[in-house]
């Protein structure tokens, strides 16, 4: 729990200070060097001075991690509660300030025992030494949008099921007049023709979905965003089956869908003044005899004949059923799609960046400005004309894999795009950046880390 108050009391159990080169405290003169803690107690509260370094050169990416530094640091591992003391009153530093606290100390302990006596932070009341700003609520809002992705990607892949991503946007939609909710379930995905969702799920012995929440927070005219998100609940890659060291992660393949329920958290709790559609396209990628198989050629509901180069390359099946549906019966004006799509993008980009494509410079670039704005990183990577060759089949309209080596990234873009019809479009491949797997980097910390949900609520706070 997140609050604020102009003004210092030091009632609670711990003061955490942050202090710049050359700024000092009535109970501190040392300087202290970046990442420097110096703890002093004074009748039983532990008053923490943490160093930040020249501020002048201090990122507001490095502030954040200060401040997870210090709030995990073993000084204030028992407090309940923490004041923190800002070195400065700028409205983007105290921003990073919160998302310090609320992403940097985010942990996922729901099969973990642990010592009562530690505190995580979410047990944690803390106390900002700032003017209780609407900038600053909706920052600590837009944080637990990220916190309900992060606990989605997290969670077992038997528990967060598609029966349980369909009730998580019930549970959100709940009492909320602007938002109505469509579900295709296996029945009505096979009446309609979503063959290409039906033939990833054939497997799995859940029921696969196509998840639509239409949300009017503007006039009737206004054109629809629609969010789309992938939603493999786990991808075993299907008869070409993941190896050891490829398959342990694959709860994640829902990470897309996960910031979508997120997006769609925040939209409801900042009352976006936006038409917007929240999109999941939900399936397992199961193994079996009744699995679907690479030679294949399925037609989904575009209406093009897809040739299965790989079973593995199966979430831009799923996003291509999902864009053909809700492009002819929501027409929206723009499709911005999140989803862990390829390894290759982790080979272009590492963790840090997710790949950003899009058919519009446009878009593109206010994408570029939201992930700049809020440290939810990403990267501009290339759609060109020629690249289609590359995707061709002689059996199929198309296939869904490359025909050469390398680019894999970019190839599974242009499939996607394949199939927007024409619609602005742009496409967030998340698979390096939405899941921190034991290299705890950056503030994150271990696990999921909501990639995408900060840059989108912005784009559409903003644009
Ligand atoms: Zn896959």
């Amino acid at each position: 729990m997140i609050s604020f108050r102009p003004k210092t009391a030091y009632d609670k159990d711990a003061v955490l200070v942050l202090l710049g080169s050359g700024q000092t405290h009535p109970r501190f003169k040392k300087d202290l060097e970046k990442g420097e803690v110096y703890p002093v107690i004074e009748k039983g509260r532990v008053f923490l001075f943490a160093g930040l370094g020249n501020t002048d050169k201090l990122s507001l990416t490095d502030l954040r991690i200060q401040v997870r530094k210090a709030l995990l640091s073993g000084y204030l591992k028992k407090a309940r509660s923490v004041e923190i003391v800002p070195h400065s009153k700028n409205d983007t530093a105290i921003i990073s300030i919160i998302e310090g606290v609320a992403i940097g100390t985010y942990v996922w302990d729901k099969y973990k025992s642990r010592d009562k006596e530690d505190k995580t932070v979410k047990d944690k009341h803390i106390t900002i030494n700032a003017e209780p700003k609407k900038a600053f609520l909706d920052a600590v809002n837009i944080c637990q949008g990220v916190s309900l992705t992060r606990d989605l990607v997290n969670d077992n892949a038997d528990t967060i099921t598609s029966d349980y991503l369909e009730k998580t946007v019930r549970g959100l939609i709940k009492g909320h007049k602007p938002a109505r909710l469509e579900v295709l379930n296996r029945k009505e995905l096979k009446a309609r023709g979503l063959n290409l969702i039906l033939a990833v799920n054939q497997a799995s012995n859940k029921e696969p979905k196509l998840i639509i929440v239409r949300y009017d927070g503007a006039k009737k005219n206004e054109g629809y965003t629609a969010i789309i998100g992938k939603g493999m609940t786990f991808d075993t890659g299907g008869l070409n089956l993941k190896p050891t060291g490829s398959i342990e992660t694959m709860k994640i393949d829902m990470a897309g869908a996960a910031a979508v329920c997120g997006l769609l958290r925040n939209a409801l709790a900042l009352k976006i003044k936006k038409n917007l559609l929240f999109v999941l396209g939900v399936a397992e990628n199961s193994i079996g005899s009744a699995a679907y198989k690479p030679g294949d050629v399925l037609t989904g509901y575009a209406g093009k004949s897809v040739e299965i180069g790989n079973t593995d390359a199966e979430g831009r099946l799923v996003l291509a059923d999902a864009f053909a549906y809700v492009v002819k019966n929501y027409k929206p004006s723009k499709m911005i799609d999140l989803a862990t799509l390829t390894g290759a993008c982790v080979v272009a980009l590492g963790f840090d960046y997710s790949g950003l494509f899009s058919n519009s410079d446009e878009l593109a670039r206010e994408l570029m400005e939201a992930s700049r704005k809020t440290d939810d990183r990403a990267w501009h990577m290339p759609l060109y004309p020629e690249i289609k060759e590359y995707i061709k089949s002689p059996i199929a309209d198309i296939k869904n894999t490359s025909n050469i080596k390398g680019a894999g990234a970019c190839t599974a873009a242009e499939f996607l795009h394949q199939f927007t019809e024409g619609t602005t479009w742009a496409h967030l491949d998340i698979a390096g950046t939405s899941y921190a797997d034991g290299h705890g980097r950056m503030y994150y910390g271990h696990g999921a880390t909501g990639a995408g949900v900060r840059l989108l609520t912005h784009y559409l706070l903003h644009n």
